[in-house]
């Protein structure tokens, strides 16, 4: 395994494709065509991967219930990459999904130790008010961790399911990592189930965008969620080569089996920790049973979560973006007219010189200015196409590009900080 997935750390990941194989994502382009009205992130590849997004599929074409979750650490600026995750949310939340945004006040104190009025300063002047001038609805969910008892009661449970080796093989803890940290990661995990719980409508498909080098929480939730819950189903041969299903249920309470064993398609035979189900490969069916007895014994009956996996933008000097470098992002914050310099002064996938732009045209996918335009500033996809065509055939200055991204970043800033004054006023329509 080569490359180092660190939620708290800087992530360069050169090859995006070798998290196929190194961590199990699986390639977005799959479930594309299950997708009516794909986002522009889905359209251009900026989405790349994902676990189990075919539950969400499903759930958006069936009009079943599913939710979109994700958080965002309040310790410091809001910046293009957060804008990502926020669009990717309301774009769910537009697609009929429960939307939940947790501020992860908690992580924050644990791993940057910021105070708690601090992550609160920020969580609603950077992020919430954000969130909301770009289109976060009321229907949804905006919390902080350190405020929601449902995420600090699920921590709990969660953590008596996590051990320290487990956390150690995912996150590279240490014996220096304080504790508070790793309970920061479970809390993760909190967040995460969140929408599954009863307060919530119960088990269901919960989506949580995000940047590839947060896969580590998807992991750890996604063990942790098979790890509560009662009942795992096995497919099983007999020796005989006969196919059936078998539910397994060492920690299920008494009586939970025989209710399963009673209400299961099919003819089934009770064990003592588990009922084997015979004459029926309705999976679903029996999925279903499962949960609902689950449920009824005072379990979770949680559902695995899926994620999608978004590519990072590249700093605007080239290299990674940083949060110590205010040169390499723009916030949304900055003023505009600052923001739109900083554009200018961005690296290009341009050539030494006006002769060779020509002869050879310039490498667009090199070039941060191309990427303001591909992840953020040009919305139609063949207005897009052009200007990618005109570059590489060498019809298109690098001038002409940066007069246009800054004169586009400057009226998206212009335009998204008033509407964050207007967000200002409607906090208490979120709760806060
Ligand atoms: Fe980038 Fe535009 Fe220059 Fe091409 S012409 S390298 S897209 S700035």
């Amino acid at each position: 395994m080569n490359t180092k997935l660190d939620p708290w750390g800087s992530v360069n990941i050169e090859d995006y494709s070798k998290l196929f194989d190194e961590f199990g994502i699986l390639p977005f382009d799959d479930l594309y065509p299950e997708i009516s009205d794909p986002h522009m992130y889905m359209r251009r590849k900026v989405i790349f991967g994902h676990r189990s997004y075919d539950l969400i599929t499903d759930a958006m074409k069936n009009r079943t219930p599913f939710s979109v979750m994700s958080g965002f650490m309040p310790s410091g600026k809001v910046h293009l990459g957060g804008k990502m995750v926020m669009d990717e949310i309301i774009w769910h939340q537009q697609m009929g999904g429960d939307a939940f945004v947790g501020i992860a006040d908690r992580e924050a104190h644990a791993v940057r130790g910021m105070s708690w009025e601090k992550c609160r300063e920020i969580g609603i002047n950077e992020y919430i008010l954000s969130l909301i001038a770009l289109g976060f609805e009321p229907e949804g969910h905006i919390y902080f961790q350190s405020k929601s008892e449902n995420v600090k009661d699920l921590t709990f449970e969660l953590g008596v399911k996590a051990n320290f080796s487990e956390l150690s093989a995912i996150y590279g803890f240490s014996g220096e990592t304080n504790i508070a940290h790793m309970i920061s990661a479970v809390t993760q995990s909190a967040d995460i189930l969140q929408p599954q719980l009863s307060d919530f409508g119960g088990p269901k498909p919960t989506v949580i965008p995000v940047g590839a080098d947060q896969d580590p929480h998807i992991r750890l939730t996604r063990g942790l969620a098979h790890k509560m819950n009662m009942f795992r189903i096995e497919g099983r041969v007999d020796s005989d080569g006969g196919k059936y299903l078998s539910v397994r249920g060492k920690s299920a309470p008494e009586g939970a089996l025989e209710e399963v064993a009673g209400r299961a398609p099919g003819d089934t035979k009770l064990f003592e920790a588990h009922v084997d189900v015979f004459g029926t490969d309705d999976f679903v069916a029996l999925l279903d049973v499962v949960r609902q007895v689950e449920l009824e014994f005072g379990g979770y009956a949680f559902v695995p979560p899926a994620a999608t996996y978004h590519r990072f933008m590249s700093g605007l000097q080239g290299g990674k973006m940083s949060s110590s470098i205010p040169e390499s992002y723009i916030a949304l914050t900055d003023d505009p007219k600052e923001a739109a310099k900083k554009v200018k002064r961005a690296k290009t996938g341009g050539r030494v010189t006006l002769e060779e732009q020509k002869k050879l045209g310039g490498e667009p996918d090199k070039c941060s200015v191309y990427e303001l335009l591909l992840f953020h500033l040009v919305d139609d996809d063949d207005e897009l196409a052009e200007i990618y065509s005109e570059c590489v055939n060498g019809k298109r200055l690098c001038g002409s590009c940066k007069s246009l991204a800054a004169e586009r970043m400057s009226g998206f800033l212009t335009e998204h900080q008033e509407l964050r004054e207007l967000a200002r006023d409607r906090l208490d329509e979120y709760g806060l």
